[in-house]
């Protein structure tokens, strides 16, 4: 067992079983098991299982929510609609079962025929700062297509994918569908993705460790989606709206504790409006209201954990360029202040990606240098342009190297569109309309027609 840790006061919510590889073939059995079960259904009753288990995660979202407050320290109302995109995740793919086409190929001497088919059973590792939302774009489209899931989530922050998955059980979803085990990400993790009965492995999380569940699948030739880390750039031109562009951005950084792969946390500005931008940015800081998370007004809580907090405190030394700070809780807890730093583009701060509250400004002189800083980096996952300039916001939009851009705003993430990042970001897209199909084979099947007999 490892206890589970309320990071808004340290203490100890509960305890969770530290599963060991001979678990996850047992899951893995079953799981085989479930999907043959699951697949023969007709798709329309595959199509109401999964909105019954929409409707029951609908009837929970305030214990899913106050679960996630308690287990990963989310500030209430964002717990609260993190619970409704799992809802809203779970209700858009129960479209899908009943719309996965195969297509009819015009071909010589037959009628040819694609399926999309099941993997069979799918491996669903995810990361600790959005537990249920990451959760359900993997096992949301994987079920829709027909798969079973075996879902893994971080040591510190299973609580609600174990209550996801007796939601579904309650709502009638097939024993052995989706599955959560929990344990060492280098014992039950590794397992799952060596199992070679799960033949697709979703993996969300640090690209040092994607970077080996990568190298493992290929042992298999087993297919990946890897969604990974990032150092996204906000991008501030001086036409922008810089009222709004200022007033925003600590939303674009600082949501989830900064706790976010999608973190704009470096903020471009261009030189000619840095000092202007940088008063426009203290006060809007200082606003963040950092607190108890059971507090509604509360927009920023702590960080997940004791040790987590080490690694993002390390990017602050005592010594550190810091530009002004907000303000954080005394006392128990994992709190951490919004911090704005002001380092050269070669520091660390600049490039490696904190996790934390901590961003970068860096200026830039003008349209061609904002998009080589922007794309400077290893990673490539989200960003934003603020600018007043259409043909600007298009240019820039296509030669910035990510997967999630937004044109005067700080948005990435809709479950109706795709979802995904660039370079050492990640391989592939989750979310969108084409999800389902990313966990299917497509099987081609060509059917010989004799040829009319010759009238004699
Ligand atoms: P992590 O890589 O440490 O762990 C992620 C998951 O992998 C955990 O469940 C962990 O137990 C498991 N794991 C660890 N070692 C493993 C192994 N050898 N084999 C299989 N599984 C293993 O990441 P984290 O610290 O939990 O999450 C933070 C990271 O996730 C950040 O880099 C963040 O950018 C990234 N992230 C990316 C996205 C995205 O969509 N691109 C979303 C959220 C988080």
């Amino acid at each position: 067992m490892f206890d589970i840790v309320n990071p808004a006061d340290e203490s100890v919510v509960t305890s969770v079983p530290e599963l060991e590889a001979g678990d996850v073939d047992d899951a893995v059995d079953r799981a085989r098991t479930a999907q043959r079960r699951w697949a023969a259904l007709a798709p329309a009753d595959r199509a109401a299982a999964l909105r019954s288990f929409a409707a029951a995660v609908d009837a929970h979202v305030d214990e899913l929510a106050d679960l996630e407050v308690r287990n990963s320290g989310h500030p209430l109302g964002q717990a609260e609609w993190e619970a409704g995109h799992v809802r809203d995740v779970l209700t858009y793919y129960s479209a899908a079962p009943e719309r996965l086409f195969g297509r009819q190929i015009p071909v010589a001497g037959g009628l040819d025929l694609t399926f999309a088919e099941p993997i069979g059973v799918v491996g669903v590792v995810t990361p600790w700062n959005f537990p249920m939302t990451i959760a359900s774009w993997g096992f949301a489209p994987a079920l829709a297509a027909g798969n079973a899931v075996v879902l893994k989530p971080a040591e510190w922050t299973p609580l609600t994918s174990l209550r996801l998955a007796e939601l579904a059980l309650e709502a009638g979803l097939p024993e052995g569908l989706l599955q959560v085990v929990t344990g060492k990400g280098s014992v039950v993790g590794e397992a799952l993705v060596d199992h070679p009965d799960v033949r697709k492995v979703v993996f969300t999380g640090s690209t040092e460790t994607g970077t080996r569940v990568m190298a493992r699948a290929a042992a298999q030739v087993k297919q990946v989606t890897l969604e990974l880390g990032g150092k996204s750039a906000n991008i501030v031109f001086a036409d922008s709206d810089l009222e709004k562009a200022a007033a925003t951005a600590p939303y674009g950084v600082f949501d989830n504790a900064g706790q976010d792969c999608c973190a704009r946390s470096r903020i471009l500005v261009q030189r000619s409006v840095l000092d202007r931008f940088m008063e426009l940015l203290e006060p809007a800081v200082a606003g963040v209201r950092v607190g108890d998370p059971r507090d509604r007004a509360t927009e920023m809580g702590p960080l997940v954990s004791r040790a987590h907090w080490e690694k993002v405190a390390s990017y602050v030394p005592d010594d550190a360029p810091v530009a002004f700070r907000g303000t954080a809780p005394e006392g128990p807890g994992f709190w951490f202040p919004p911090t704005v730093l002001t380092p050269s583009r070669e520091d660390r701060t600049a490039r490696e990606e904190i996790f934390g509250p901590v961003v970068a400004v860096l200026p830039f002189e003008d349209e061609a240098d904002a998009i080589a800083l922007a794309n400077d980096s290893a990673y490539g996952l989200s960003g934003s342009i603020w600018t007043r300039d259409v043909s600007r916001a298009v240019r820039v939009s296509r030669a910035v190297e990510a997967g999630n851009l937004s044109v005067n705003s700080h948005s990435s993430v809709r479950y109706s569109t795709p979802f995904g990042g660039f370079k050492q970001s990640g391989v592939g897209r989750e979310l969108g309309p084409e999800a389902p199909l990313s966990f299917t084979e497509t099987k081609n099947v060509f059917i010989a027609i004799d040829p009319a007999e010759e009238p004699s």
